[in-house]
């Protein structure tokens, strides 16, 4: 029973990832996400069902559309594995309950956000401000978590995020051009003066609402640590550092982490407090 309780939970997931690669497809796009059914890309013929099982059927097609023999980036399928796994990670964890459900829906926003953010460097306003009520939503229900200490987190995260935007946009201007706008955004150079994204932002929001007080605090320290880490490694590798990195993924990373471990990292932290 349970083990066809954690199939459900994997197939599930990779089927919502399956939605996910649509929406950060489309949504960027102005498409609408239910019309038309899924079609390749490139010789606009639909999917039949039978070649749109998730992850299966990339395989099962060696990753080429049936009619035209267009390539299919190994990324859909990889986002569906993924979602998949997460979601089974997260009932493993968290049995059947609410805990579950939100924290489902939490992974899924923000695999959403890692695809967006890397692809056009946004992060969908459906999906960080949408998020951000949907997080609130769950900190009302019995045992998910107390509303007010969450709408808080929320509000303090997104000041922080603020704050950090506002400085670094001030010390970038005193060397104005310095940043260097990602390819295929030469037209909004300005957007990336603040050194920090509204997309980002309103991000960090979000994820106040869905962790609270304390898996907070750890989620953003994870993030800027995974952030500095990279960014660190990317520019021995000799990449330009007056090109700007999304920071949407590592928020992602540090946000899932903390989503399995967070609670043992913030006791661990207490407890080195505590000896001292
Ligand atoms: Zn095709």
């Amino acid at each position: 029973m349970r083990t066809m309780y954690l199939v459900f939970s994997f197939l599930f997931g990779a089927s919502v990832g399956s939605f996910l690669n649509v929406v950060a497809w489309r949504v960027p796009r102005g498409e609408s996400i239910v019309r038309p059914a899924s079609r390749c890309t490139s010789c606009g013929t639909p999917i039949r069902w039978f070649d749109n099982v998730p992850v299966l059927s990339w395989f099962l097609l060696r990753g080429r559309c049936r009619s035209c023999g267009a390539a299919f980036s190994f990324r859909y399928a990889l986002v569906e594995l993924v979602t998949g796994l997460l979601f089974l990670a997260v009932v493993m964890r968290f049995g059947q309950s609410w805990l579950s459900l939100k924290y489902a829906v939490f992974v899924s926003l923000l695999v959403c956000t890692v695809l967006t953010d890397i692809d056009h460097w946004i992060v969908l306003d459906s999906v960080s401000l949408g998020g951000t009520a949907v997080g609130l939503g769950f900190a009302l229900l019995p045992g998910a978590g107390k509303f007010l200490p969450h709408l808080i987190t929320s509000v303090s995260a997104f000041l922080l995020f603020l704050i950090i935007r506002t400085v670094a946009g001030m010390l970038l201007k005193r060397r104005p051009g310095y940043t260097l706008p990602p390819e295929g955004h030469e037209s909004e150079a300005e957007e990336f003066q603040g050194g920090m994204g509204w997309g980002d932002i309103k991000l960090a929001a979000m994820t106040g609402a869905f962790l609270g007080p304390a898996l907070t605090g750890v989620a953003l320290f994870l993030s800027f640590l995974a952030g500095g880490l990279a960014g660190t490694a990317f520019i021995l590798a000799g990449r330009n550092r007056r090109v700007p990195v999304p920071f949407g993924p590592f928020l992602a990373i540090g946000s899932i982490v903390t989503v399995f471990a967070g609670r043992g990292l913030w006791e661990a932290y207490l407890r080195l407090g505590a000896s001292f």
